[in-house]
């Protein structure tokens, strides 16, 4: 009992990091949708710090409370537990509509609930938007562009997708919340913005989420096989989170409202991705190669000329420093778990 009293003693003087002060001019009331996710919970981060309202809005399926716990109890910061599937009344200026299943793994694993998720719950928050006048950010995809025929891909290609293949749910639903997007913008005036957001890492990625970066850091901390889908020659480009915020935040506060690539546009062979990350670890992982899997996009860059024109935004972590921060975390991540196992 005394180490409880303690604990809530704890709790009551608890410090949050001194956050801006904004007047009621300037202040908003921003919802994050999918807020404590990954890529949502570093956005929590940056609007608090810039002294916003901030309300996150999660069915916590990839999401953890964890991820923004850091803000319960401070005045500006909301945490509902809802799912967006189902209608949402509340009064926000701005929506950052992140929600949905990011990994393969995750999306697959209910292809229809991925599907409803982003085409019913996009037109939840589209109509929110509709009927309180706020802006809506759509957090869309490079999977929108499917297995790429154009490369680099820049916003004007349509796309290469398989409408019925295993990540379909995942690539149609985007295509589909983009189309709903426009059609709201143009028919009900709602001010949207679209962000193709490509393949992203860092701290507070989930660890079993199957992503290429925390299977190959997690796989090198452990010293065991490094997994590669196929022969490893397929790219991707990687970029570090603290740089998708930034970029984030801009498109939402530009006058641009056609679809903006946020990326690195550096690009790396997934077999030599594999090696970078071993060494950087310096563990003693071997690669191991399997079967590919299907539909796997072989090639993948954003041209990021219209982010860099429209929003003067480019990003600025290189990969070496981004996976050194990544690394660190998972370190952390696997010495708290063998911790919490042994008590
Ligand atoms: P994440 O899985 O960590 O976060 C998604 C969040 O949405 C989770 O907190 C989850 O619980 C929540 N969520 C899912 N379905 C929901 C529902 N029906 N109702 C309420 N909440 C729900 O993924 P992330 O990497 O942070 O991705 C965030 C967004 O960015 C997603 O829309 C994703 O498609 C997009 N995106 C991410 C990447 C990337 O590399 N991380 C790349 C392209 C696009
Ligand atoms: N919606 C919501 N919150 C709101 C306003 C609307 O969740 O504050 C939902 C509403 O339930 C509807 C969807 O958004 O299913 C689309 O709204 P819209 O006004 O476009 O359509 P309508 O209600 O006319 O069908
Ligand atoms: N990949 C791999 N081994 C893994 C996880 C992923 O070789 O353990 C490959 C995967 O086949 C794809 C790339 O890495 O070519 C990126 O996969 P991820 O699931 O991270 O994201 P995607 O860009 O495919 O959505």
């Amino acid at each position: 009992l005394e180490l409880r009293i303690k604990q809530l003693e704890g709790v009551s003087v608890r410090r949050f990091p001194d956050v801006k002060f904004l007047n009621y001019r300037t202040r908003k009331r921003i919802l994050i949708t999918g807020g404590a996710g990954f890529v949502g919970s570093h956005l929590v981060d940056q609007l608090m710090m810039e002294g916003h309202e901030v309300i996150v809005v999660d069915n916590f399926f990839t999401g953890r409370k964890r991820n923004v716990e850091h803000w319960i109890g401070h005045e500006n910061f909301e945490l509902i537990h809802h799912d967006i599937v189902n209608p949402l009344f509340i009064e926000v200026d701005e929506i950052y509509h992140l929600a949905s299943p990011a990994s393969p793994q995750h999306y697959m694993f209910n292809p229809v609930k991925t599907i409803k998720t982003n085409t019913v719950g996009t037109i939840n928050m589209l109509g929110l938007a509709k009927r309180v006048g706020a802006r809506v950010l759509i957090a869309s995809t490079s999977e929108v562009y499917g297995d790429p025929e154009v490369h680099p891909q820049p916003e004007t290609y349509w796309g290469h997708v398989n409408p019925i293949g295993p990540r379909a749910c995942y690539d149609e639903g985007k295509r589909v919340s983009e189309s709903l997007s426009y059609a709201y913008a143009k028919q009900e005036k709602v001010q949207v913005r679209v962000a193709r957001i490509f393949n992203t890492y860092g701290p507070r990625m989930h660890m079993n989420d199957g992503r290429v970066v925390s299977n190959f850091i997690l796989q090198a901390l452990r010293n065991e096989d490094i997994t590669i889908y196929g022969h490893g020659d397929q790219t991707r480009s990687f970029q570090y989170v603290s740089d998708l915020v930034e970029g984030l935040v801009s498109l939402m506060a530009s006058n641009y409202s056609q679809p903006v690539n946020l990326g690195n546009p550096v690009e790396y062979g997934i077999k030599d991705f594999a090696k970078k990350i071993r060494d950087l670890v310096g563990g003693r992982s071997k690669l191991a190669f399997s079967d590919a899997v299907e539909d796997d996009p072989q090639r993948r860059r954003p041209d990021i000329s219209v982010a860099l024109k429209q929003l003067k935004w480019q990003p600025k972590v290189t990969l070496q420093q981004g996976l050194k921060k990544t690394i660190d975390y998972f370190h952390k991540e696997l010495l708290r778990s063998s911790h919490s196992n042994r008590n």
